[in-house]
């Protein structure tokens, strides 16, 4: 082996972080090459195929900024993207830049290994091909790894089974059949009322109730979409100083002016949060600045939504089990069209597994609390190994072989989300620690590649052949997120 990567970078996926890598690598002048277990560019939008799948931030902010051509000449229909329209804006994004050429796909990434005497990494996927370079990316996704819980008797049931992150490309036909949906997370909240309306029964088996706020999507109207063209980087300016880089239509939400839940008149407040509800999606929960550092204030938020299930819900049993007991907003809150109303339907069924938990998948269905549910087909809207589980299923080793899943044993460290010490020239791309799902991520995503590029570029320009997060660095990132979780 020669003592020359082949390349100076190779990339770990072809979502929105591989595909914009890949072109800030290519303006930088080096070789970068993407490496895609699927098999075309979208990641996440990709695999989400299921009914229902939708973006909870608006379409004209859930999109690139770094090319103004693009932005410009790019028509979004609905104020929240369908997953549909998320791939194929993707996929043009890949024919307008030419980045297919440099992306190999059904390519599994296995085993990553940092060879220190030549300071590059040797890349193997699962088809024995092996590639090295100098850098790696991991573009892989915080929500790419599927979970599916280790029930017993799993495999054992006769019908079709699906998981929402894996749905076949081919469309799925319900009509005429018993569906069981296990999990009520986003990807349940989403797909729960489309499956719905064309399933003969639908049994939704829930083990935690899920905050959700309606989105009250609609068609985006062309005056709407001129107004924001007429000065796209002046809106994407104003919203990178708002709430979790997500903009909203209400001024307040980015003018750093605090207004408490707990000092508002009980009248106002009501009126306010009615007006964040009617106008749909995640501002509801910025309506008031200590939402969510006090928990009083949080309660007046959640009082109110759980005013509005029992409104919706007809039956009081079961308004009652869709409430959460949770914090509201301690998890990302879901965005949804028509949730809990979907409650109301005769041919859907609320299955409390919370107490009584799914003892086993059987042949037939699946037991709960003792009983046997007999299905037709089964859905897993069961999540994600989140965070870790795309980077932790590959066999990453740094200096001294150590293993990434090892280092990580005791919960993830990384310096800023994106380097780890003990790893040398391996960048993740919203790794954990970084804000990532939190945030609208691809603004997240849009600005940890950039940091990426801008250090390729300084180790490039010097000459240097290797950089690492030291501990001490990565340490002082960790103390600094406790330190403020701990005020909040
Ligand atoms: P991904 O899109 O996950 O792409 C990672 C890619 O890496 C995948 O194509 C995967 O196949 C590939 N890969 C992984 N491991 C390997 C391997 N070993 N070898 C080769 N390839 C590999 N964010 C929001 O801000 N708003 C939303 O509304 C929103 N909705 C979401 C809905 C769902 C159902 C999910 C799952 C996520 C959602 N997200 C949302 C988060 C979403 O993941 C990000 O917004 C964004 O799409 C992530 O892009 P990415 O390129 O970083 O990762």
């Amino acid at each position: 082996m020669s003592d020359l990567p082949s390349r100076d970078l190779l990339i770990v996926g072809a979502g929105f972080s591989g595909l914009y890598m890949l072109h800030l690598a290519r303006g930088l002048g080096l070789s970068a090459r993407v490496l895609e277990a699927g098999d075309g560019v979208g990641g996440t939008w990709y695999w989400n195929r299921y009914p229902g799948a939708r973006c909870d931030v608006e379409s004209m902010q859930y999109s690139y900024q770094f090319s103004d051509e693009l932005q410009q000449e790019w028509e979004w229909t609905e104020r929240y993207a369908s997953q549909p329209e998320i791939l194929r804006y993707l996929n043009h994004v890949a024919d307008r830049f030419g980045l297919r050429r440099d992306i190999q796909f059904n390519a599994r990434v296995r085993a990553a290994e940092f060879d220190e005497a030549r300071d590059h990494w040797v890349v193997s996927t699962e088809a024995g091909q092996q590639l090295t370079a100098r850098f790696l990316v991991m573009a892989t996704g915080c929500l790419s790894a599927t979970n599916i819980p280790d029930f017993p008797g799993l495999g054992s049931f006769g019908g079709p089974t699906f998981h929402t992150g894996r749905w076949p490309h081919e469309p799925v036909d319900f009509t005429g059949q018993r569906v069981g949906i296990i999990g009520t997370g986003s990807s349940g909240v989403q797909s729960i009322p489309v499956i719905a309306r064309q399933a003969r029964e639908l049994l939704v088996f829930q083990r935690t109730a899920t905050w959700t706020v309606p989105a009250q999507n609609r068609p985006l109207s062309a005056e709407e979409q001129q107004a924001v063209k007429a000065d796209y980087a002046g809106f994407r300016q104003r919203i990178s100083l708002m709430n979790a880089a997500i903009g909203s239509a209400f001024p307040e939400d980015g003018n750093g002016v605090e207004r408490l839940a707990l000092d508002a008149d009980p009248a106002d407040r009501a009126r306010i949060y009615e007006e964040r509800w009617q106008h749909g999606g995640l501002p509801f929960i910025w309506a008031f600045t200590d939402l969510y550092t006090d928990l009083q204030a949080n309660e007046t938020a959640a009082e109110f939504t759980r005013g509005k299930i029992r409104e919706i819900v007809k039956d009081p049993g079961v308004a009652k089990r869709l409430t959460p007991t949770n914090v509201m907003g301690c998890k990302r809150l879901c965005v949804d069209t028509g949730y809990y109303a979907t409650f109301n339907r005769d041919n859907v069924h609320l299955v409390d597994v919370s107490e009584s938990p799914i003892e086993e998948i059987t042949p037939r269905g699946l037991r709960a609390g003792g009983r046997e549910y007999a299905l037709d087909c089964m859905i897993f809207a069961t999540g994600f190994d989140a965070m870790t589980g795309s980077l932790t299923r590959i066999d990453i080793r740094g200096r001294g072989g150590q293993s990434l899943a090892e280092a990580w044993a005791e919960g993830p460290r990384a310096y800023l989300g994106l380097g780890v010490a003990g790893f040398p020239n391996l960048f993740l791309v919203t790794g954990p620690g970084s804000p990532s799902v939190l945030t609208n991520m691809v603004v997240a995503i849009e600005q940890n590649v950039e940091w990426i590029a801008d250090c390729l570029e300084y180790l490039s320009r010097n000459d240097k052949q290797r950089i690492e997060a030291t501990t001490q660095a990565q340490e002082g990132w960790e103390i600094g997120r406790a330190s403020c979780r701990e005020r909040v």
